[in-house]
């Protein structure tokens, strides 16, 4: 049986499992268009101190929609949650909880996005191994603040932060 979840994933994609301790990852099952919905986060709502008063396993499923707050995952295993970062990623934010294609995707190809899309808060920085040539090293949060993302991923930033960029 499928256990209980609240967000929403593509049926052309399918969440493996990596090898190795590597965990999950998001491969699409088929052909995927430009600006198609990919998923759609679902959660509850919390300000910061409420995502700080979070176990460091909840606190690994969120991401930021807003100044301060931040969507975080109801139960552990929520497909939606298993979409990885990449510093040279084929998806992007619409709005504050969908994420969509920014080109065409293959079947076959592992589906990712740039946390720089979202999140501007300390709570989630880490050394990144993505392996892209492009790889910055180091996903911060203010990456959002560099003008070629703010270039590269123009229209596929979260609501709150495409508002910051250009007022
Ligand atoms: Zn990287």
């Amino acid at each position: 049986m499928t256990p209980q979840t609240y967000g929403f994933l593509s049926p052309k994609i399918e969440i493996r499992s990596l090898s190795g301790a590597r965990g999950q990852a998001a491969f699409a099952l088929e052909a995927i268009a430009r600006d198609e919905l990919l998923a759609v986060w679902a959660g509850r709502v919390l300000d910061f101190p409420g995502l700080q008063a979070l176990s460091p396993a909840e606190r690994s499923h969120t991401i930021q929609i807003e100044d301060g707050l931040f969507l975080v995952s109801v139960v552990p295993d929520e497909p939606s949650d298993f979409i990885n970062h990449s510093c040279t990623p084929n998806a992007g934010i619409r709005g504050q909880v969908a994420l969509v294609a920014m080109r065409q995707i293959l079947a076959g190809e592992e589906i990712t996005f740039d946390y720089a899309m979202a999140d501007s808060t300390p709570y989630d920085e880490f050394d990144c191994a993505c392996g892209a040539p492009a790889c910055r090293g180091r996903v911060s949060a203010e990456d959002w603040r560099r003008p070629a993302l703010q270039e590269r991923y123009r229209g596929y930033f979260s609501a709150y932060l495409a508002r910051r960029i250009t007022p």
